[in-house]
């Protein structure tokens, strides 16, 4: 094949990789990951895309992406209306990708790019999803860690689909997964858990998760808990069971006690005391029944925003720039 021709097929084949990149305000970040992603990518022999999705920054990252250029793959840049959150701006990433195979990677070069290609030889293997488990936890607290690994040995326990531990958005999907993903019609995006939903085969490997490249994370423990709840109640219904039986334990305890008390009346006649014993079993039944409210109110509150039926996210502009790339680089000639 001549020069041309070879170029042409590069430019006109089917898009085999889509890099995934949704950020919120990381114009600090953005120009070294943009400069690691195309030079990693830029040793994929196959056409690939790099897909930025702008989750409503209000920093100069917006004008900062569409200015990037790419020697080997398309820069494509969805900007969303407003900040949505970033299961939400993935979500939008999976549905503007076009690749046969879809990589999810954070903006702020905690996933390093270029272990991509070694993701997708496991994918040319025949796995449907690439998992990226981290080995450490750089940069991290200690009560971080520790209430990370809790989380997910408790969510493992009470979800159906076993969701890898310190698995986090940093994988490769196959289009099929992929597909399946942009199917599922629920607005609460409980990502790791919708990643893992569809099964197929899937591969895990380790890595080491660098610290941030700088600035600061956007997850405080309040969101971290809210992110929590949200992956429990939106992959298992089993605290409602743990409600009904926690409720059965102790209306099954205050019969029996309360026969005891009958016994003892008429045994041995009733003096009036026992008011602490009273106090505590009302103060255990109101905080018991508190807490079943609330595990029903987060369960009817998800059915509330389910209903409404909103969309996930709203696209303010997309734009699209093509590879530059003239003449194709020797070794990918052969
Ligand atoms: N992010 C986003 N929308 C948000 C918050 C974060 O798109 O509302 C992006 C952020 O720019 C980064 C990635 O999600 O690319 C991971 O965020 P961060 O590093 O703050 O989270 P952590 O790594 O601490 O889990
Ligand atoms: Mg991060």
């Amino acid at each position: 094949m001549d020069l041309i021709s070879i170029t042409q097929k590069r430019f006109e084949s089917a898009i085999t990789l889509s890099v995934i990149v949704p950020y919120f305000n990381e114009s600090a970040v953005l120009p070294a990951l943009h400069a690691r992603l195309t030079a990693t990518l830029d040793q994929i022999p196959e056409r690939c895309e790099i897909i930025y999705v702008d989750d409503g920054s209000n920093d100069d990252s917006l004008q900062l992406v569409e200015h990037f250029q790419s020697t080997s793959s398309i820069v494509r840049s969805v900007s969303l209306s407003r900040n949505f959150g970033k299961e939400s701006a993935m979500s939008a990433g999976l549905e503007y990708s076009r690749g046969e195979a879809v990589i999810l990677i954070d903006a702020d070069l905690q996933d390093p790019p270029e272990l991509i290609p070694q993701m997708l030889a496991k994918w040319r293997e025949g796995y449907d999803v690439v998992n990226m488990q981290r080995k450490e936890r750089h940069g991290e607290t200690w009560l971080k860690r520790r209430s990370a690994a809790a989380f997910y040995r408790l969510l493992n326990s009470l979800a159906k689909a076993s969701i890898p531990e310190n698995v986090g958005d940093f994988r490769l999907l196959s289009r099929r997964v992929v597909n399946h993903i942009n199917q599922m019609p629920e607005r609460n995006r409980y990502m790791k858990g919708i990643f893992s939903w569809p099964g197929f085969s899937q591969y895990t490997m380790q890595f080491d998760r660098d610290p941030r490249f700088c600035g600061e994370t956007k997850w405080n423990y309040f969101k971290l808990f809210g992110l929590a709840v949200d992956g429990i109640t939106s992959f298992s219904i089993r605290p409602l069971r743990l409600a009904t039986l926690f409720g059965s334990l102790i209306a099954l305890g205050a019969f029996f006690y309360g026969m005891v008390i009958v016994t003892q009346t008429l045994l041995w006649g009733s003096d009036v005391s026992g008011y602490p014993s009273l106090m505590v079993a009302q103060l255990a039944i109101g905080g018991i029944q508190l807490l079943s409210i609330g595990i029903l109110g987060e369960y009817i509150g998800r059915i509330f925003i389910e209903s409404k039926q909103r969309p996930l996210f709203l696209v303010r502009s997309v734009k699209e720039k093509p590879a530059v790339m003239v003449f194709e680089p020797m070794e990918k000639r052969a």
